[in-house]
């Protein structure tokens, strides 16, 4: 299997080759190194609209670092990353690229959201605070929009008891699908989450998953990095499997979990099920 094969079309998704509409994230020859160490070499990947990607590999493999590529959080020291054929962080001036101004990246930023591991939230906002905070202070809504968009999301993480909840109020499944709310607030084209599940108890795992599952199910295009392998079979339209910076082999759930090619796949994969 190719990384730059065409998923399979979901039903929402129009039947339409890759090519023709466009991939949501591009990455071409991504390399990055933190000072002598390589942590990414060379990554191709494209995601297709509405596509839900998984990534899979051994903790140092460099997943965190290439989903922070991806809304520039790092920049990349060869390579290009593009988001619905767009560079975040630079526009071109003839064959040349310019970096663009702090505002500008910051906008732009918004079409990618990103959910941690550990929440992150802002711990003297309330719940509702915590997901009116982004959308008002870039100007994209006003005060009460940004508070009837967070109502609506509240609910619909089933959170609506909760609105005026501090996070300390919170359990650690509750304050994650605040999290989820929150990048939901900003209408990201991607929606990028870093082992989503790993900080909660594990009896706090299903209602958090239970969301990404209805995330998903709106079409909205998900890179996931996670543990939970049977969830990733479920939602993934795709898997990828890294190792050492490299995509190893990449495949649909059935492919990759039950026919790996690569013996570090085959290694990884009869390390977690
Ligand atoms: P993963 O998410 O797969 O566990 P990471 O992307 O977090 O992997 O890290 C890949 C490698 O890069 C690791 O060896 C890690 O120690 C290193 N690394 C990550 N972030 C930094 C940083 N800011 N400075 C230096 N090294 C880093
Ligand atoms: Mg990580």
């Amino acid at each position: 299997a190719s990384d730059a094969a065409t998923p399979a079309a979901k039903p929402h998704q129009a039947a339409e080759p890759l090519a023709k509409r466009g991939a949501a994230v591009s990455l071409r020859g991504v390399s990055k190194s933190y000072g002598a160490t390589p942590v990414l070499r060379g990554i191709h990947l494209d995601v297709a609209p509405g596509e839900v990607v998984t990534l899979i590999g051994p903790s140092g493999s460099g997943k965190s670092t290439l989903l922070r590529t991806i809304n520039h959080l790092e920049t990349v020291d060869a390579g290009s990353v593009t988001v619905g054929g767009e560079h975040l962080g630079y526009t071109r001036r003839g064959d040349k690229l310019v970096e663009l101004p702090e505002r500008e990246v910051l906008r732009r930023r918004t079409r990618v959201g990103l959910v941690f591991q550990h929440f992150n939230l802002f711990p003297h906002l309330t719940a509702l605070q915590n997901i009116t905070m982004a959308p008002t202070a870039l100007g994209l809504l006003s005060k009460d929009q940004a508070a009837t968009r967070a109502t609506a999301l509240l609910e619909r993480v089933g959170l609506a008891e909760h609105t005026h909840h501090f996070p300390r109020q919170l359990s650690g499944g509750q304050q994650q699908r605040v999290a989820i709310a929150r990048a939901l607030a900003l209408e990201p084209e991607v929606l990028l989450f870093d082992e989503p599940t790993s900080a909660l108890d594990p009896e706090l795992v299903g209602e958090v998953l239970d969301v990404i599952r209805q995330v998903a199910n709106l079409g909205t295009t998900l890179i996931i990095v996670t543990h939970e392998i049977g969830f990733a079979r479920e939602v993934s339209d795709r898997i990828i499997f890294l190792d050492q910076g490299h995509v190893v082999e990449t495949g649909t759930p059935d492919q990759l979990l039950n026919h790996p090619e690569h013996e570090r796949t085959r290694d990884f994969i009869s390390r977690v099920l």
